[in-house]
């Protein structure tokens, strides 16, 4: 990608690189090389890490404790964690719900959540989806009802990542009944240590737990855990989602599996084997395009553009490409991905160690984030419009 760039953005990237290589135990490396989730221990100490250099939000403004880099340095920023196997940190606290709190919180919500998220001491999830309300999140049946100076909080959300983890969860609730389905809603913080607040685990097909199922009885929330104003819920949620648009391509943890796979499959001679050199060349071009699409976005972003129908494309290109590679990499891998299945320690990261898991869990990708049959709804309206 060296072209796009100009002298000086190489010049930063250099400087990142270096300092993350500085930064980054090895330890910390190592798991994320052979880990599918990571756990809290392991994200919260890099987020400290970052924290104390003034880069675990880079793409926070500078007045609530971003570093104030340009939309190309955060790009170049985090293609350089993927490069050298960083782990990721928690995308709700930092991408969703610091961005949310600063734009629509109260100065005392800010004063209270924001700091925690920047250090890494507070994990957060996300309370949206229940189980008849997915794509259509207006259909959500929790509610949140005033009573005196409490709100009263009844009913369950469905697939929590991290929630059994989070300290906090950011919930959508119906706080009104007698308006169309999108008003009636309101943000809210919950603690997750709430009285009648339960965690049950669900096991994905990886059989790993990530998420849960959480169930709300009678929560009682004080007033001040409404998120900006009363029923309207719905439009920050929507920013939420909106949010870090580019995040959802993931194509710097696809370019990082894309080449570490290129390496692992060459042939003593160079040479990728006859039978799947197409594959990887059809691969290498789409992630190409998804990268310049990605600077596209940015482009729109810094020029205070919209970038419209762009942002469902780099969802459905990104996660289709996610499970291109591991489609790939299994057929590759053959039965040593099965092999690999075995629990491993801390201190091995072969190769084939848990593709088959990835894979299976990376049907997820073309789900969550807004579910790719959207997307591309949104996709032909605005190519239709006109
Ligand atoms: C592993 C995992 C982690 C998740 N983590 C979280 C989390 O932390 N917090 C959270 O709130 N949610 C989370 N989700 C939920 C996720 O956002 C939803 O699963 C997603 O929005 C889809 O909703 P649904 O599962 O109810 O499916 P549905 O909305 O019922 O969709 C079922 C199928 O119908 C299609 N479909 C639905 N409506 C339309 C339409 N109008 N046009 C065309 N096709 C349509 C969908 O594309 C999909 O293929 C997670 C999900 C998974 C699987």
């Amino acid at each position: 990608m060296d072209e796009f760039f100009t002298a000086e953005e190489r010049r930063f990237r250099d400087h990142v690189r270096t300092a993350i290589a500085e930064m980054l135990p090895a330890h910390l490396a190592v798991h994320t090389r052979s880990h599918l989730h990571m756990t809290r221990e392991i994200m919260a100490e890099w987020n400290r890490i970052l924290h104390a250099r003034g880069w675990s939000a880079h793409h926070w403004p500078e007045e609530f404790g971003g570093p104030g880099w340009t939309p190309i340095q955060r790009f170049i920023f985090e293609s350089e964690l993927a490069r050298a196997d960083a782990p990721p940190i928690s995308v709700f606290g930092i991408y969703l719900v610091g961005p949310t709190l600063y734009s629509f919180g109260s100065a005392a919500q800010k004063a209270r959540y924001l700091p925690g998220i920047l250090s890494g001491e507070d994990f957060w999830c996300q309370g949206y989806s229940e189980p008849d309300a997915g794509s259509d999140l207006a259909r959500l049946k929790t509610t949140a009802r005033k009573a005196g100076d409490t709100w009263i909080v009844n009913g369950q959300k469905a697939w929590t990542s991290e929630g059994h983890f989070a300290d906090h969860m950011i919930l959508l609730a119906r706080t009104n009944m007698e308006v169309k389905p999108q008003a009636g809603l309101s943000l809210f913080v919950v603690p997750m240590s709430a009285k009648g607040l339960t965690v049950q685990p669900v096991i994905t097909i990886d059989g790993a737990h990530s998420v849960n199922s959480v169930f709300l009885d009678d929560v009682e929330l004080g007033e001040d855990a409404l998120i900006g104003e009363v029923d309207q819920g719905w439009t920050y949620a929507k920013f939420l989602l909106n949010n870090e648009r580019t995040n959802n391509a993931q194509v710097h943890k696809s370019r990082r599996e894309f080449e570490k796979l290129k390496s692992f499959a060459r042939q003593p001679d160079g040479r990728l084997p006859a039978d799947c050199r197409e594959r990887f060349a059809m691969i290498e071009t789409e992630l190409a395009a998804l990268e310049i699409t990605v600077l596209r976005v940015l482009a729109d972003e810094a020029d205070g553009r919209d970038p419209g129908a762009k942002a469902s494309i780099l969802k459905v290109i990104g996660s289709e490409l996610q499970q291109s590679i591991s489609e790939l990499a299994m057929e590759i891998l053959g039965e040593e991905a099965v092999a690999a299945r075995l629990p491993l320690s801390n201190d091995n990261d072969d190769y084939a160690a848990h593709w088959a898991e990835k894979h299976l869990f990376r049907r997820v990708v073309t789900i969550y984030a807004g579910t790719n049959e959207i997307q591309k709804t949104i996709i032909a309206r605005t190519v239709f419009k006109g």
